[in-house]
């Protein structure tokens, strides 16, 4: 009990230094107060190790596992209310059905085929969750996401094709290289698209995608600490 009670001070005494960074670089970079949303990604983590962000008021969360979250996240909505809860991992479209179900935002449309298993599963379900593009803009042969110059292509035919609203653009920057370039280009885009939310940087990059214009921050390990390396997608 003295260990879980620790842990959980952990999680609340991070939490309150990563709102208080925030609010610190939205001055430093003359970004409005309160502007970036904290989305606490809580990947990998249990839904025990989740209860003292929920606790200390975090409400938006981050899962990359549509079964993981699946397991954690109906339960906790029952017990806290006002849960905003992002998928900011791939989607496979046999998955769509239970992602529509449970996500707020999906974060990672970033292919035709998942625009239509959305626009079919949308309109039978009646449930809307907000869609973000995500941006490979890195162009990582690896990694999801549409490229950057078949981004307004794609969000055209999300749009026109699919009638999809379209809320927001996320990246992941490649590991290696300094972040700023690849934050400058998704908000290029952005701009050039009439889209005015960003997700973009994580715990290690979050002041420079403040500056350069993010709108939600995905913080995980700076939160509820390092995760197992093995599987953790990134
Ligand atoms: C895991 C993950 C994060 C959080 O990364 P940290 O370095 O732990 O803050 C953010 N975004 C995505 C897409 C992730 O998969």
């Amino acid at each position: 009990m003295a260990e879980e009670r620790q842990e959980a001070g952990h999680v609340a005494a991070n939490l309150a230094a990563i709102r208080a960074d925030i609010a610190r670089a939205e001055a430093d970079h003359g970004r409005g107060r309160g502007s970036v949303t904290l989305v606490a990604v809580s990947k990998t983590k249990t839904a025990g190790e989740i209860e003292p962000a929920l606790a200390a008021e975090q409400r938006v969360f981050g899962e990359n596992r549509v079964q993981e979250a699946q397991g954690k996240w109906p339960a906790l909505r029952a017990r806290f209310a006002g849960i905003e809860l992002h998928l900011i991992g791939p989607l496979q479209t046999n998955k769509v059905k239970e992602a529509v179900a449970l996500f707020d935002v999906i974060e990672t449309l970033d292919r035709e085929s998942l625009a239509g298993a959305l626009r079919k599963e949308i309109d039978r379900s009646g449930k809307t969750p907000a869609l973000y593009v995500q941006v490979n803009t890195g162009a990582e042969p690896q990694k999801a996401g549409i490229l950057p110059e078949e981004a307004d292509a794609f969000l055209r035919l999300c749009r026109e094709t699919y009638g999809l609203a379209i809320a927001g653009l996320m990246c992941i920057p490649p590991a290696d290289e300094p972040p700023s370039a690849h934050f400058a280009l998704l908000a290029r885009i952005a701009r050039r698209n009439g889209i005015e939310t960003l997700s973009m940087g994580m715990s290690a990059d979050y002041d420079a995608a403040i500056q350069l214009g993010a709108t939600h921050v995905r913080v995980g390990s700076a939160i509820f600490g390092a995760r197992p390396a093995h599987g953790a997608n990134g």
